[in-house]
């Protein structure tokens, strides 16, 4: 072999090694890990113009990339304000191009609750992370279809369940780890506002309107962190002092959780009554926090006379945590703090109330 048919060889042999050798030479040979990640913020309504889109301008792990809406206004309005490149700008109808999009790693589902399931599916099957609004969908067998399209494109999904990053409701969870106010005996949680609308989606059926799947996910979710249980029965009842508007859906929804230790959970949500407080009863004391769901100022008090002072003082600082979080377990491949399975959860129980207030029966879940 000649010197120079040598030399081809063993420079080859060496960039093959190389290629596979990441550590070495990773800028050159293996695409880069990104440090940020882009989003796409798919339904440009109030959560994406109020919250999501202001957080994104905030976090640390991830940038607003993009955007999916159905409407040209809203898009020429978004591209001039945040700077998008056209290329970045999707509808409905040709947002399957996001998957070549390398701008883009995840898809941020925003839009009314009848709409996740298809859009989830959708956006998984484009290859790209996924974020879904709660309340995750609006039947159990949507939320499992959602989880296995995310799967079977290696993609991770997480719920938008922003409290579960939100610091005193982690503290308040480590309670009931470390045992420190005894055995939870009682958990007493509404969450509710006055909703004047009439014909938005939330009073309507079709598209996953009602306040206990808007509402009632706050305490059916907060129930399930707070004593680390699934609910194993239901007693619940629905009722209206606006039957003119409330047609379709629920404006208000009271019900019980038994959880298998015995401990209970009284809950209520409604779209009629401003109601923000969640209380736990324990053996050896209580602890509360009100308001408890808000998007700042959660905060409370403990039995022993300690206050929890606010640790989030101002919006959208939530939901820059909540993204920065799940951005962060998609750059180091580790598991979200809200996976579709938590959302599931919540829909079977969800499913439960809804057959009880019906029935007018307790339901075992
Ligand atoms: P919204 O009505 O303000 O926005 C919904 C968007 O969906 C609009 O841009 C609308 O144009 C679009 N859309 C597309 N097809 C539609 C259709 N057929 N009917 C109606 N709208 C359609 O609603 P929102 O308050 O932004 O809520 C969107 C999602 O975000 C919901 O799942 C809601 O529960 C969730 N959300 C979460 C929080 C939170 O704190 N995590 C707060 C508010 C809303």
């Amino acid at each position: 072999m000649s010197t120079r048919r040598k030399f081809i060889k063993h420079s080859l042999g060496t960039m093959a090694a190389l290629a596979v050798t990441s550590d070495l030479f990773p800028h050159i040979l293996i695409p880069r890990k990104k440090d940020k990640l882009g989003v796409a913020l798919v339904g440009l309504g109030y959560y994406s113009t109020d919250l999501l889109a202001p957080a994104l301008q905030l976090t640390k792990n991830c940038y607003l990339a993009g955007v999916v809406t159905g409407s040209p206004d809203k898009a020429a309005a978004w591209k001039q304000k945040y700077s998008l490149p056209d290329k970045n700008i999707y509808n409905y109808q040709n947002m399957d191009g996001i998957a070549n999009n390398p701008d883009i790693d995840v898809v941020y589902i925003v839009l009314p609750p009848s709409m996740h399931a298809e859009y989830v599916i959708r956006a998984a099957k484009l290859g790209k992370h996924v974020w879904c609004e709660k309340p995750m969908a609006v039947t159990v067998n949507e939320c499992q279809s959602m989880i296995d399209a995310c799967k079977n494109n290696k993609v991770k999904l997480s719920i938008g369940y922003r409290l579960h990053h939100e610091p005193n409701t982690q503290k308040i969870i480590q309670f009931r780890k470390d045992k420190k106010y005894g055995n939870i005996s009682k958990v007493d949680v509404a969450a509710g506002y006055v909703d004047n609308r009439t014909t938005h989606w939330k009073q309507k059926k079709n598209l996953g309107g009602g306040s206990m799947y808007d509402m009632g996910v706050y305490p059916l979710n907060a129930t399930r962190y707070v004593t680390g249980e699934e609910p194993i029965a239901v007693t619940a009842q629905q009722s209206t002092n606006r039957p003119e508007i409330y047609t379709e859906v629920d404006e208000t929804m009271k019900f019980t959780l038994e959880f298998p230790s015995g401990a209970i959970a009284n809950c209520e949500t409604s779209f009629g009554k401003n109601m923000n407080s969640l209380e736990v009863t324990c053996s050896k004391g209580w602890y509360k926090l009100q308001p408890f769901s808000a998007y700042s100022g959660v905060q409370g008090e403990t039995s022993d006379g300690t206050k929890i002072p606010p640790a989030i003082t101002a919006a959208p600082h939530e939901q820059v945590r909540q993204m920065d979080d799940d951005a962060m377990a998609i750059i180091k491949n580790e598991a979200v703090m809200v996976p579709g399975e938590e959302g599931w959860k919540d829909i079977r129980v969800v499913e439960a109330i809804y057959r009880s207030a019906k029935s007018n029966k307790r339901v075992i879940i």
